[in-house]
């Protein structure tokens, strides 16, 4: 068996999408079984700087395609030329960050392939199917998140999924694989450059939610945006980051970078406490798999309590001024 996964390179930092390292993992567990083979795929003028530290999350080679006329997002090009890449070394499988980078190029190179995309998956599996062997179990939310959909392609190969940032787990131990850069060559149509970068204004973003230990979360139960201002404190006083369910974006509360859920970042920090928040099946699809969740809420039946290590039943306008005040204290 054998597994790509495309190597994304953030074209501002020169570095890789944390994704890339996830799906990497990822792709080594689930081919560690069969003893089969992940090989990283990469179009572009340069590696990204740290692309040796693909080795260390399971992958056994990346097969590199250069041109300089790939230095900037290149979606026409880069669909010709992964397609090559990918025929040339049959995977079973073939994974791709759900980024805007990954959502536009993964479609354009499954109908090249003439193959299945199952597009945010939430977990993935190798399983047997009735008539086919082996195959891959793709596990996404549908239906407005109400369901999990398991969807398999079972007639057509690669098997090809996306996955967001933060979805795949990391290991604690990294392995220690030799590093194997393969060049690869085919033809360029000059015709395949169809955009011209002008001007890259990058979008400054103060969340980091990747960064954060500890993240302070509020709900539409926190009322009002002056009030959502009592969890920002909160927040400074534990180090932690801010977010929001994606009623509390709606609602103006707190700006949309911040949203956690299906359709906001995924999140699993060391602690998570959630402020006026019900604990919707969307919003736990974003923080759930955090270590410890703290949930504050003045109903008791609040479904955010069925996946909180510690729950707090009450007003969080009264609770989190007293939480403030303790640790401002006693630090
Ligand atoms: C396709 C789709 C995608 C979605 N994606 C997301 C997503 O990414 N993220 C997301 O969060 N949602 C998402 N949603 C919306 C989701 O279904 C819920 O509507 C949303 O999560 C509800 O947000 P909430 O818990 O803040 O608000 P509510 O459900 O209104 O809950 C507010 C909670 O606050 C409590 N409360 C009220 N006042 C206080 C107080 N003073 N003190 C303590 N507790 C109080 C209440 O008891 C209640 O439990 C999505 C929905 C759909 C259909």
């Amino acid at each position: 068996m054998r597994s790509a996964v495309f190597i994304e390179k953030n074209f501002q930092t020169g570095k890789m999408r944390n994704v890339t390292v996830e799906l990497a993992w990822k792709a080594h567990t689930l081919m560690k079984p069969f003893n089969g083979e992940v090989v990283g795929i990469f179009a572009g003028d340069e590696l990204p700087e740290d692309h040796t530290e693909l080795f260390r999350y399971g992958v056994d080679r990346i097969l590199f395609y250069k041109n300089p006329a790939l230095k900037d997002l290149q979606s026409v090009a880069m669909k010709h030329i992964l397609t090559s890449m990918v025929r040339h070394i049959s995977p079973d499988i073939v994974l791709f960050g759900a980024t805007h980078t990954g959502r536009d190029i993964a479609p354009l190179v499954a109908s090249m392939l003439r193959t299945g995309l199952t597009a945010d998956c939430t977990q993935l599996y190798i399983d047997d199917h009735k008539d086919k062997g082996k195959i891959l179990f793709q596990v996404r939310p549908a239906f407005g998140g109400n369901i999990l959909a398991t969807i398999i392609t079972p007639d057509n190969r690669p098997m090809m999924a996306t996955v967001r940032e933060g979805v795949m787990l990391l290991p604690e131990e990294k392995v220690g694989n030799p590093v194997k850069i393969e060049e690869f060559k085919t033809e360029f149509n000059r015709e395949w450059i169809k955009n011209e970068f002008l001007e890259i204004i990058p979008k400054v973003s103060k969340v980091n939610f990747h960064a954060a230990n500890i993240i302070v979360a509020g709900g539409a139960g926190v009322g009002s945006k002056e009030d959502f201002k009592l969890l920002e404190q909160l927040a400074a006083v534990l180090g932690a980051e801010v977010g929001a369910s994606r009623a509390a974006v709606d609602f103006g509360f707190a700006e949309k970078d911040r949203q956690i859920g299906q359709t906001g970042s995924v999140v699993r920090p060391k602690l998570y406490i959630a402020c006026g928040i019900s604990g919707s099946i969307q919003h736990r699809a974003g923080m759930e798999e955090s270590k410890k969740i703290i949930a504050i809420n003045k109903d008791p039946n609040a479904p955010i309590f069925a996946v909180a290590h510690m729950g707090i039943v009450g007003d969080l306008k009264e609770i989190i001024p007293v939480m403030i005040k303790y640790l401002r204290e006693e630090g």
